[in-house]
């Protein structure tokens, strides 16, 4: 008896692991796209310098409306019909109350829009922190350096290039395809509502969005040694969360338990210890399913068995946080915290501050209620600053998807094409409004030097990343 129960155990042990090995062994690459090695006709000069050019102006926007330098965004916008003199001749014009362009390249059908987004504001700089001016256009050793040059006035001049190039040789595009200029993203201007709203009374159904966002990367994934080129098919939401705590105050030499710093500070650490459960969302999902299959086999076998693994890559993501952490689930970052305004003074009112990335299972609501219970305090008073939804989830299964994936592949040759979830914010969430093709790819092959630079100190971009962002729109162009 004991003995056939030790059998049957044993049988079941044995056929456990067969099943998760032959899921490992099995767990191989998709096909990828056919590369074309059609070549794409252009002067890379040209596009180096349009881009040095535009990197020359001080486009800084700042919160604080009054430190802007208007004549800088003027200088810009009157230098692009000179840089790109046959996208001028061949699109239409239209301007909203905000500052930021829409150009209509008029197709053979209107009915499969196009609309090619990119921003040519840029976020301030701390020049002392540079080892050249930052707006000065330099280039040496093959490098150009500036503020923006990866932050995207790259896709600008990419998309610029390919349309100006394109029209010249009298290219006339299948549908009508819109290029929309932000000159306010990096404080979330009103560009992108404004032109949503307009594409929505006019009834214009975008059949693709492309937007800045993933790029192609080395070392994200683990595992995978090929450079990823990762299209963004979602974006994470986000709250600005204030905790405030009050007291009578007092003088600090005979405090009473639980003042206002205290606790916050219980209030954060219960946050900080319960995390917010992991929730694989289809972006997620999808990246895992088409990466894990490049990756090593110890890998794959947890990727390849997320039905019984699912909990060891939640204990991993939680012990390492960082972006695969950040992938997973909705996460709460402590940034700012203030008490009384003296040493010795206890503050009448305490506050912190939380920014939280909401998953794509998450809402505003959901995520604060959560907030609520975890801290479970009602003399802490919870305060939303600022919030926004996770964006809809954009199609994988399409032709639009479909012809980015090519583009990127005929140009980035040997890249792996995944889809992912966009931690950060972009202006494209807007579009969810009026379509479900949205996709999040800034066309640069990036360092991790370069990838440093965006936001940082000394952002700059080897050149010929500048030609093949060209490359890039001009394939994908010629498909719209
Ligand atoms: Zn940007």
């Amino acid at each position: 008896m004991f003995n056939n129960i030790l059998f049957v155990v044993l049988g079941l042990i044995i056929l456990f692991f067969a099943v998760i090995i032959i899921r490992a062994l099995c767990f191989k690459p998709y096909k990828q796209p056919v590369v074309s090695n059609e070549t794409v006709d252009f002067d890379r000069d040209v596009a180096v310098e349009n881009l040095r050019q535009l990197v020359m102006c001080k486009t800084i926007s700042y919160t604080d409306k009054s430190l802007e330098d208007e004549k800088e965004f003027d200088k810009l916008l009157s230098l692009l019909p000179k840089l790109y003199p046959n996208v001028y001749a061949n699109t239409e014009l239209i301007t909203f109350k905000s500052r930021g362009i829409l150009l209509k390249w008029k197709g053979k059908s209107s009915e499969k829009p196009s609309v090619m987004m990119s921003h040519y504001d840029v976020v301030p700089v701390n020049e002392e922190g540079w080892s050249v001016p930052p707006f000065d256009g330099v280039i040496k050793d093959g490098v150009l350096w500036g503020r923006g040059t990866c932050d995207t006035k790259i896709t600008l001049n990419g998309v610029m290039t390919a349309v100006d190039n394109l029209a010249k040789q009298g290219f006339i595009p299948e549908n009508d395809v819109y290029l929309a200029f932000s000159g306010g993203e990096e404080v979330n201007g009103e560009f992108a509502n404004e032109t949503v709203d307009y594409f929505d009374k006019n009834g214009i159904v975008p059949e693709l969005v492309v937007d800045e966002g993933g790029a192609v990367v080395e070392n994200v994934f683990p595992g995978v040694k090929t450079p990823c080129a990762l299209v963004g098919i979602a974006e994470k939401g986000m709250i600005d969360l204030k905790y405030t705590a009050v007291s009578n105050g007092g003088h600090a030499s005979a405090p009473k338990p639980n003042t206002p710093v205290v606790s916050l500070a219980k209030a954060c650490t219960k946050v900080e210890k319960k995390p917010f459960k992991m929730h694989l969302t289809v972006p997620v999902r999808r990246m895992f399913d088409v990466l894990g299959r490049h990756s090593t086999f110890v890998y794959k076998l947890i990727f390849a068995n997320l039905w019984c693994f699912g909990w060891v890559l939640d204990l991993l993501a939680k012990k390492s946080g960082g972006e695969m952490n950040a992938l997973l689930r909705t996460t709460v970052a402590f940034t700012q915290m203030e008490g009384s305004s003296a040493p010795n003074v206890l503050p009448p009112e305490a506050y912190m501050v939380s920014n939280m990335r909401l998953n794509p299972s998450d809402t505003v609501v959901s995520a604060f209620n959560e907030i609520k219970k975890k801290v479970s305090n009602d003399k802490i008073s919870l305060e939303i600053l600022h919030s926004v939804n996770p964006s809809r989830i954009s199609q994988v299964d399409c032709d639009s998807y479909r012809k980015v994936e090519s583009a990127i592949i005929s140009t980035y040759k040997g890249a792996i094409v995944s889809p992912y979830l966009m931690v950060q914010c972009s202006d494209s969430r807007s579009y969810g409004k009026i379509s479900d093709k949205v996709y999040r790819f800034s066309a640069s092959d990036f360092t991790k030097e370069e990838r440093a630079g965006i936001h940082g100190h000394n952002e700059k971009i080897r050149v010929d990343v500048i030609s093949r962002a060209v490359e890039f729109y001009i394939r994908l162009l010629k498909t719209c």
